[in-house]
C-alpha cells in the first residue's frame, strides 16, 4: 500500500476561478480577454492537467518554455500562447513561428533577431515595458530607439504588438497608480493593445484590466493578497494536499517532540503524527502552531517538520486517531493561511509540491455527465 499522502486537484476549481477572473474583467465594463498562467507546470497542479480542464474557456496560456507551449500544441490546444520571457535564442525563436506563439520582446537585440531570422510566418509579440518592477523590459529611455527599430523592417516580421509591463505592488499599500502613471507616459505614442493586470490588479484595481490580463494564482483558488481571502472572493481551491494520521503519541507535560525538541508539552498531550514532510513539499519552516485539519477538526502543528513526517496536537480532537484523515492545505484550510504562517505564499507551497506526492483528480467535466463518478486515478 501507498503512503496515504495524496495531492486532489479538481479540475471544476480551474474553470470556476477562470470564469471569476473573466467575470471582474467584464464588471469592469471592459471586454478583457484572458491568459490561463500556467507557468510552472501550472504552480505545481500539472500543466497539461490544468490546460486541459481550461481548454474550451480560456482565451490562451501563458508559460515559460518552448517546450512546455510544444507539449500544449500537441496535446491539442490551439490557443494563443505567450512566452512570458520570450525567446532564449534562435531555435526557441524558429519555434514560436513554427507553433503560433507569442512571445514577449524585452531587449532591442530580439527585434534584430527577428528580423534577421526570416521566419515562415508573421510572429505576434508582446513588448515588455519596464515601468517600475526593475526585472525585464525597455525602460523609458529606450522607448525611441524601440520605436524606430519597429518603423524599419522588423515591423515587416511581425503580425501585430501588444504593450505589456507588470505590477510590483498590486497587491499592497503602494498599488498600481504610480506604475500606471509611467506606463502612459511611457506608451504615449502609441495605439496599440494592452496587457497588465496580474491576479492581485484583476481583483483590487480594475482600471488595470486592458485588453489581456494575465491571471495566474487566482486560477488555483488563493488569494494574491495577504489581508483578504481566497474564498472572500469566491474562488475554489484547486489543490488539496491530504494525508493520514499514522501513529498517535501520548506524552506528558515537560516531554518535547520532534528534532530539537522545539515543541514542550504543558499538559497531557496526544501527538498525532502525520505521513507528510518536507520531501512532500511541506515548508519545513512551518512553525509550532501552523493551521492543519484532522478529521475535519482544525488544530496545530507541534515540534519541526522533518523529511516524511510532521506532528500535531490531537488533545482536543479525541475522536482522532490512527487513519483519520488529515488536510494539510486544500477543502477547509487555506493554503494562504498555511504559507503564512510558515512565512512564505500560497505560490510557493503549490510550486513545492513533490513528484513523489500521488495527484489524483476529480471534478472531471465528463464526470459531470455522469459517465463515470469514480475519481480518476493519474499518472504524473
Ligand atoms: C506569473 C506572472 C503573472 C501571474 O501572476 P499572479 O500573481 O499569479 O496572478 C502575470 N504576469 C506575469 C508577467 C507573470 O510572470
Amino acid at each position: 500500500m501507498p503512503r496515504p499522502i495524496q495531492a486532489c486537484i479538481d479540475l471544476s476549481a480551474f474553470r470556476h476561478n477562470y470564469g471569476l477572473a473573466k467575470t471582474r474583467a467584464a464588471q469592469s465594463g471592459g471586454q478583457a480577454s484572458a491568459w490561463a498562467v500556467v507557468k510552472a507546470d501550472a504552480y505545481g497542479h500539472g500543466l497539461l492537467r490544468a490546460a486541459r480542464a481550461l481548454g474550451d474557456v480560456a482565451d490562451g496560456f501563458a508559460l515559460l518554455d518552448v517546450e512546455a507551449a510544444v507539449a500544449l500544441r500537441d496535446a491539442g490546444l490551439r490557443q494563443p500562447i505567450l512566452l512570458l520571457e520570450g525567446f532564449f535564442d534562435r531555435h526557441d525563436l524558429a519555434a514560436c513561428a513554427d507553433y503560433g506563439l507569442t512571445p514577449a520582446v524585452h531587449r532591442l537585440e530580439q527585434l534584430r533577431m527577428i528580423r534577421d531570422a526570416a521566419l515562415p510566418a508573421r510572429l505576434p509579440i508582446y513588448l515588455k515595458l519596464n515601468s517600475g518592477m526593475n526585472r525585464l523590459g525597455f525602460r523609458l529611455e529606450e522607448i525611441p530607439a524601440v520605436r524606430s527599430e519597429l518603423a524599419k523592417d522588423t515591423a515587416a516580421f511581425l503580425s501585430s504588438v501588444t504593450l505589456m509591463m507588470h505590477f510590483a505592488t498590486a497587491d499592497g499599500e503602494r498599488g498600481v497608480d504610480w506604475q500606471l502613471e509611467r506606463f502612459r507616459q511611457m506608451t504615449a505614442a502609441w495605439d496599440l493593445p494592452v496587457s497588465m493586470a496580474n491576479s492581485a490588479a484583476i481583483l483590487r484595481h480594475p482600471q488595470t484590466l486592458g485588453d489581456w490580463a494575465r491571471p495566474g494564482i487566482i486560477l488555483y483558488g488563493a488569494s494574491p493578497f495577504p489581508d483578504q481571502s481566497a474564498a472572500s472572493f469566491g474562488l475554489r481551491p484547486a489543490m488539496t494536499l491530504s494525508s493520514r494520521i499514522l501513529s498517535v503519541q501520548a506524552i506528558g507535560p515537560g516531554e518535547r517532540v520532534g528534532y530539537g525538541g522545539i515543541f514542550e508539552a504543558s499538559r497531557p498531550t496526544r501527538v498525532g503524527i502525520v505521513a507528510c514532510g518536507y520531501a512532500d513539499g511541506y515548508p519545513r519552516s512551518a512553525p509550532n502552531g501552523t493551521p492543519i485539519r484532522v478529521a475535519g477538526v482544525r488544530t496545530v502543528t507541534i515540534g519541526r517538520v522533518s523529511m516524511d513526517m510532521l506532528t500535531c496536537d490531537l488533545t482536543d480532537i479525541p475522536q482522532a486517531g490512527v487513519g483519520s484523515e488529515v488536510v494539510l492545505w486544500g477543502e477547509g484550510l487555506a493554503a494562504d493561511e498555511v504559507a503564512a504562517a510558515a512565512g512564505t505564499i500560497s505560490y510557493e507551497l503549490f510550486c513545492a509540491l513533490a513528484r513523489r506526492v500521488p495527484v489524483i483528480e476529480i471534478g472531471d467535466k465528463r464526470e459531470d455527465d455522469g459517465r463515470d463518478k469514480a475519481e480518476k486515478e493519474s499518472k504524473t
